[in-house]
C-alpha cells in the first residue's frame, strides 16, 4: 500500500493502537514524523571479521560454513542446548542456543551463514551464544550499518527498524524546499536523498552527507525563527541615545570602592553604547563576585540622568529584593526613586506603582518577570537590564524590550557562555567581559570530604562560628526520600540543632512560602543566624559578606556550574573562605568533577569541562532558554554550520520580513512548527 506522508503512523504495518500511544510520546504522529525521527547513532556491522582474528567479548560478524550439528538429546528436555559448529577457513566457533528447537533444522550442514554476536572463550572452545544470523545470500538483516535509534520503552530497535523500512519509499516524497541559491552554495543534497541515507546508511561517506543537510535545515528553520522574534530590534533602527555629558561622577563618588580594571573597561564599552543612535545590546560575563552589580546600577543612573526610566528584571524574587536594596542605598541618596513589583505585588500597592510607573514618577523598577505583564507600561524607558539572564526566554526577553521604543538591552550572566552559542541566544549582541575580581580577596579553598568526615567538618563550622563568620550547609534534597540515597535539608537541619545546640542554625528551601524563606535569609544577612541549611534556593545573586564556609553535600549531585555558583556565595570579604565537597557516591564522572573543582576557581574553565563532561543538552537545556528542542542539531558540534546558516536566514528575512512569500511557506511552516506558542508569526 502507498503510504502518504500525512498519513497517521496507525496504517503503517505493525503500529497497532498500543504502539501508536508509545510513538506519540515521541512526538511521532505521521508518516513524516516518523521518517524525521532519525537515528542516534550507527552500529557497524559491514566488515566481517574471521574466527580466528575476531576479539572476544565484543560484537562481532563473521561468516561461516556449517560442519556439524547437535540436536538436543531428547526431543523433550529442553534444557539440552542446540549446539552447531561453524568453521571459515581459519578457525571454528560453536553456535549455541538454548530453547531453540524451532533452529534444528534452519541450519544445515555445508551451507553458509552471517552471524553476529559476542565469541566467548569456554574450557579453550570459541562459543558464541544466540547470535543474529542467516543464510549468506538470503535477504540481510544482520549484515550492514545499522540505525540505533533514541527509543522509550515498549519499542525495541529492530521495530522501529521494520517500520522504518515500511514508510520507506514515502521519503521519496518529500520535496526540496530551500531556495535553490542555498542548495547549490552549501553543496547540500536532496531532502530525500538525506532521509534515505540516514535510515538505511549503506556507507559513511553518504552518512554524513545526509546529516549535513538536516543539520543545516534545521538550524536554518532555529536561527530564522529566532530573527524573527528579534526582528524589531534591528542595527537600523533608531534607539535612545544618553550623550556623554551626562556625568556619572555623583553615583562614581558615593561609592564604597573603585571600579576594577574589568570593571572600568566594561563600563566604557556600554558608555559608548549609551551614546550611540542605536540601541545597545550587550552581554556582560563576569564570573561570580566580580561586581556586575555595580557595572549595571552605573547603567541605570546614567540613563535616569538621561531623562529615561531603568528597569532591571531578575530570575527570584529573593534576588529582586537583594538588588532593591542595594539599588535604594546607591541610588535613593542620590535622588533617584527605586520600586520592586513581583508576583507578590497586589492591590494596591501595585497599583499605585503601576501608576506612578506610567506618570514616569518612578525611576528605577526591579522586579521578577512580573513586570512583563502587559498592564506594566513605562513613560519613557531607556533601559533593560536582565540579571541571570540565562533563566529567561526569548520571549520574555523580547517582551520586556517592547515596553519601551527600542530601549538599550544589557543582559548580565555569570555562567561563561562559548561566543558562538551566545549569538544563537542572545542575537547580533556585544559581549564584555568583566575579567578582574575586586582586590583584597583570598582564593576560597576547597577539599572533598565523603561521608565518615562529616563529624570533622561541622566541627570546623563551629571553630568558624565561634570566631564569628557565618556557613552555608547545602543539601540536594528538603526531605528525606526511601528512593534516594542522599542527604536532605531537613535532616541536616535536625542533625547539626541536636549536635550544637549553642549553633543559631536556620532552615530554607523551595517548599517553604516566599515570606518564611525572606524572613530566614534576611535573618541570616543580618547576622541572626550562624548556620543556614539551605536546598540550592541560595543558588544565584546571595552577597552576604561575613559568610566564609560553603558545605555542599552530596556534591555528586549537582552540575559543575551548580557547584561553582554555589561556592561563589562565600570568598566575598578579606577574611579567608572555604568550600567543601561531601561526596556521597563516587562514580568516574564524579571523581573528574570533584578534581577539577578543588584545583580551579575560574569559572570559564570550569564551564568548558562541563561543556565536555555533560555536553550542551544539559547545560543549554531548552527549558532554560526557552529554546526549542533540536532533533539532530547539536549546538556546540555545529557551530560552523550555524555560522553558515546565520547569513542565509538574514538573507531571507531581509528579503521577506514577514516570511509571506510562497517560495518561504515550507520554511514559515517549520518554523512555526518548532517555536510553537513562543513564536507569533504575523499574516
Ligand atoms: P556578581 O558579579 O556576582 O553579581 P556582585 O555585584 O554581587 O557580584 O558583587 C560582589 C561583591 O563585591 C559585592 O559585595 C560588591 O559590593 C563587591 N564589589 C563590587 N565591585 C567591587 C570593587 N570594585 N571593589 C570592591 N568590592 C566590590
Ligand atoms: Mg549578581
Amino acid at each position: 500500500m502507498e503510504l502518504n506522508l500525512k498519513d497517521s503512523v496507525s496504517k503503517v504495518k505493525g503500529v497497532g493502537p498500543k504502539k501508536k500511544e508509545l510513538l506519540s510520546h515521541l512526538h511521532i504522529e505521521t508518516v513524516e514524523d516518523l521518517l524525521g525521527f532519525f537515528p542516534r547513532k550507527y552500529e557497524d556491522r559491514s566488515q566481517v571479521t574471521s574466527i580466528m582474528e575476531a576479539p572476544f567479548d565484543r560484537d562481532v560478524l563473521i561468516c561461516g560454513k556449517v560442519v556439524s550439528r547437535k540436536s538436543s538429546a531428547s526431543a523433550y528436555n529442553r534444557k539440552v542446548p542446540l549446539r552447531i559448529l561453524v568453521e571459515d577457513n581459519t578457525g571454528s566457533v560453536e553456535l549455541v542456543f538454548f530453547n531453540a528447537k524451532y533452529l534444528q533444522n534452519y541450519f544445515l550442514v555445508g551451507q553458509e551463514y552471517v552471524l553476529f554476536g559476542k565469541i566467548t572463550l569456554n574450557y579453550g572452545r570459541r562459543q558464541m551464544a544466540h547470535p543474529e544470523f542467516h543464510k549468506l545470500g538470503d535477504k540481510d538483516d544482520v549484515r550492514g550499518i545499522l540505525p540505533v535509534y533514541p527509543l522509550t520503552e515498549g519499542i525495541t530497535q529492530n521495530q522501529m527498524r521494520s517500520w522504518q523500512m515500511a514508510v520507506k519509499d514515502a521519503a521519496e516524497q518529500v520535496e526540496e524546499w530551500l531556495p535553490n541559491h542555498v542548495v547549490m552554495d552549501n553543496h547540500l543534497c536532496s531532502p530525500a536523498y538525506a532521509i534515505r541515507n540516514i535510515h538505511f546508511p549503506t556507507d559513511t561517506q553518504k552518512v554524513k552527507e545526509s546529516r549535513y543537510r538536516m543539520v543545516f535545515e534545521e538550524l536554518l528553520v532555529l536561527q530564522t525563527g529566532l530573527f524573527y522574534i528579534k526582528k524589531g530590534r534591528s542595527s537600523q533602527a533608531e534607539g535612545v541615545s544618553i550623550p556623554k555629558t551626562v556625568s556619572v561622577e555623583p553615583f562614581l563618588k558615593q561609592l564604597p570602592f573603585d571600579l576594577t580594571p574589568g570593571q572600568k573597561k566594561v563600563w566604557d564599552e556600554i558608555e559608548q553604547d549609551l551614546a550611540a543612535h542605536k540601541p545597545m545590546n550587550r552581554l556582560v560575563q563576569g564570573d561570580v563576585g566580580s561586581g556586575k552589580t555595580a557595572v549595571a546600577e552605573l547603567a541605570m543612573y546614567k540613563a535616569v540622568k538621561g531623562g529615561y526610566q531603568a528597569v532591571m528584571m531578575a530570575p527570584t524574587e529573593l534576588l529582586a529584593k537583594q538588588h532593591l536594596a542595594s539599588l535604594r542605598r546607591d541610588l535613593e541618596p542620590l535622588g533617584l526613586h527605586v520600586e520592586l513589583l513581583s508576583s507578590g505585588t497586589r492591590g494596591k500597592e501595585r497599583t499605585r506603582i503601576l501608576d506612578e510607573l506610567e506618570r514616569g514618577k518612578i525611576d528605577v523598577l526591579v522586579g521578577t518577570h512580573a513586570i512583563i505583564q502587559p498592564d506594566v507600561r513605562f513613560r519613557k524607558l531607556g533601559i533593560v537590564i536582565t540579571d541571570e539572564q540565562h533563566r529567561f526566554g526569548v520571549n520574555q526577553r523580547a517582551l520586556l524590550t517592547e515596553k519601551g521604543q527600542n530601549p538599550n538591552v544589557l543582559v548580565m550572566t555569570a555562567t561563561p557562555i562559548p561566543r558562538t552559542l551566545a549569538v544563537i541566544l542572545f542575537g547580533d549582541l556585544d559581549i564584555s567581559v568583566i575579567d578582574t575580581m575586586p582586590t583584597g580577596r583570598k582564593p576560597i579553598r576547597t577539599y572533598l570530604r565523603y561521608n565518615d568526615a562529616r563529624k570533622k567538618v561541622y566541627d570546623f563550622l563551629a571553630s568558624q562560628v565561634a570566631e564569628g563568620r557565618q556557613c552555608y550547609v547545602v543539601a540536594p534534597l528538603i526531605e528525606e526520600s526511601e528512593n534516594l540515597d542522599c542527604r536532605s535539608a531537613e535532616e541536616l537541619y535536625e542533625e547539626i540543632s541536636k549536635g550544637y545546640p549553642k549553633l543559631r542554625v536556620g532552615l530554607v528551601h523551595g517548599g517553604m512560602k516566599q515570606d518564611e524563606k525572606d524572613a530566614v535569609m534576611e535573618k541570616f544577612a543580618a547576622g541572626a543566624i550562624d548556620i543556614l541549611v539551605s536546598t540550592v534556593v541560595i543558588e544565584v545573586g546571595i552577597d552576604v559578606a561575613n559568610a566564609t564556609v560553603m558545605v555542599i553535600e552530596n556534591c555528586e549531585r549537582f552540575g559543575l556550574a551548580q557547584l561553582h555558583q554555589l561556592r561563589g556565595r562565600v570568598g566575598r570579604s578579606d577574611k579567608q573562605s572555604h568550600c567543601i565537597l561531601i561526596c556521597g557516591k563516587e562514580t568516574e564522572v564524579a571523581a573528574k568533577r570533584n578534581e577539577l573543582m578543588v584545583n580551579s576557581t575560574d569559572g570559564f574553565t570550569i564551564a568548558e569541562e562541563d561543556l565536555k563532561l555533560r555536553g550542551p543538552g544539559e547545560i543549554f537545556g531548552t527549558r532554560q532558554h526557552g529554546l526549542p528542542e533540536l532533533n539532530i542539531a547539536d549546538l556546540v558540534k555545529h557551530v560552523d554550520i550555524l555560522d553558515q546558516v546565520k547569513d542565509v536566514a538574514k538573507d531571507i528575512l531581509e528579503e521577506d520580513p514577514y516570511l509571506r512569500d510562497p517560495d518561504n511557506q515550507v520554511l514559515r511552516d517549520k518554523v512555526k512548527k518548532m517555536f510553537g506558542e513562543n513564536i507569533q508569526l504575523q499574516l
